[in-house]
């Protein structure tokens, strides 16, 4: 399997270059050169089974990896899940139901990918005897994942930068209580922007690069993509697919979580409608609705891991959308840089909305969804969850609806507490969180500064 640069100008990659490179060298994304399919039978196939068998089958295809070895990365990526089914179903309504992507350690649907991706990176680079260094900038959730899929792995050094001061208790501890030397929580003095600016200016700075073997991990690798069609198959089978059609709501801000589903309807999964379900924040929605992708200024909301200004793995459906033209997809590219946006041309609308919908959610609509839900169905949803809920239940039509519930409710303790009275205790299995001791490292918001300390670090 051969992965392709959505801008079309970079060399063509196999699974294990694409998941190493990440971004490709012409600012485009990897993805597949062709998806491979799945026949009725092969997908009723897999109705019932465990989730790593699904996960298996599903994945195998596009990494052209051995067997058993996968099966192996596949088992210890899920063993540390709470829920022996990995991603559970709830039923809300008589046609809707929820899958919950939130028992992974971090308690957010994330900890799928990146824990599958920890596994894949120490393989890889124990076989080449080479070392990493994985640099994340966060908000919150991904780099509590990182943190989580990383601890403890040989080969691999992890340093993630965050916004001292401006991620929620959880999301903090979650990222400074694991002890393993190899995990490194910095606190920068700023906000995310300057979080992810660092973290660009270490890309460019090719000497530090090369000298620290620096990597990414951020939601644009196709490894992260893969990994969540998984869920998809998983969820449609249990339901009733092939014979059944699903459609899924998508609670969504990068675009990664539900352009995987847009790949498994590609594999033949019968997914009737994918449904786009944006905080105010709403590039997208206003995308489907106007036929114009345009940036707007960020405003922040009760369901933060949403509020992006650009919607990186968009990208990736443009690309669909325009039969693959790479020079295409370059072209509004750079007019999204250069005007802060672009008109969709009307035949990639017509094929984008041959998959998506979309609908956006106020925050007092996300507010008085958790506080409905709660009332009619004793289910305590988070915030992203809650915008999924709202805009699919304005979707219910013929087919079954299954909304992605994308965290756990308890990581986002104050929004739920104020719109039901109550505050949503941690599973068991982490009630101990806040009484680890903490370990993280403040530092300036100078470049040169983080580099020097993770320099030091390493060596
Ligand atoms: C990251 C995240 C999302 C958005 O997922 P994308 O793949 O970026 O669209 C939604 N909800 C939660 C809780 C998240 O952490």
């Amino acid at each position: 399997m051969r992965y392709v640069s959505t801008r079309g100008q970079a060399p063509a990659l196999d699974f294990e270059g694409a998941m190493l490179t990440g971004l490709a060298r012409d600012g485009g994304l990897y993805v597949p050169e062709t998806i491979p399919t799945f026949t009725e039978t092969e997908i009723a196939a897999l109705a019932g089974r465990p989730y790593e068998e699904i996960a298996l089958r599903v994945m195998q295809p596009f990494t052209g990896m051995d067997e058993a070895r996968l099966s192996d990365l596949i088992a210890r990526a899920y063993q540390n899940f709470g829920h022996d089914a990995r991603a559970p179903l709830k039923q809300l309504g008589p046609n809707h139901f929820l899958l919950e992507l939130f028992h992974g350690p971090t308690l957010a649907f994330k900890d799928f990918a990146m824990q599958l991706i920890g596994q894949l990176f120490q393989d890889v680079m124990t076989r080449r005897g080479e070392r990493i260094t994985i640099v994340g900038a966060t908000s919150g959730d991904t780099g509590s994942a990182a943190i989580e899929a990383f601890r403890g792995l040989d080969n691999v050094e992890c340093f993630i930068l965050f916004p001292e001061g401006r991620v929620s208790d959880v999301q903090r501890r979650q990222m400074t209580t694991p002890s393993e030397a190899n995990v490194h929580a910095l606190a920068v003095k700023g906000d995310f922007d300057d979080c992810q600016a660092a973290l660009k200016d270490m890309f460019a700075d090719h000497g530090f690069r090369d000298r620290v073997g620096l990597t990414a991990v951020n939601s644009i690798n196709w490894a992260r993509v893969l990994a969540q069609v998984v869920y998809y198959f998983s969820a449609a089978t249990a339901l009733g697919a092939p014979a059944r059609k699903v459609s899924f709501t998508v609670p969504t801000g990068n675009f990664g979580d539900i352009f995987a589903g847009w790949i498994a309807k590609r594999m033949g999964l019968p997914i009737d409608r994918l449904v786009i379900a944006t905080n105010r924040n709403d590039i997208l929605h206003r995308t489907f609705a106007t036929g114009e992708h345009r940036k707007e200024g960020v405003s922040p909301t009760i369901s933060p891991s949403m509020d992006i200004q650009v919607s990186s793995n968009f990208e990736r459906a443009l690309f669909m959308a325009y039969d693959r033209d790479g020079a295409a997809v370059a072209q509004l590219m750079d007019e999204l840089k250069q005007n802060g946006g672009f008109p969709v041309s009307q035949g990639a609308m017509q094929a984008l909305r041959e998959d998506y919908d979309s609908g956006s959610c106020s925050e007092e609509e996300t507010a008085a969804t958790i506080r409905a839900m709660h009332a009619r169905t004793g289910e305590t949803l988070c915030p992203h969850t809650a915008v999924g809920v709202k805009v699919a239940e304005e979707h219910l039509g013929e087919s079954l609806m299954v909304t992605l519930a994308t965290a756990h409710p308890a990581k986002f303790p104050d929004a739920v507490e104020a719109a039901t009275g109550h505050r949503p205790a941690l599973p068991e299995r982490m009630a101990d969180l806040f009484d680890l001791p903490e370990r993280m490292t403040s530092v300036p918001n100078v470049v040169g500064d983080i580099q020097t300390l993770i320099e030091e670090r390493i060596n």
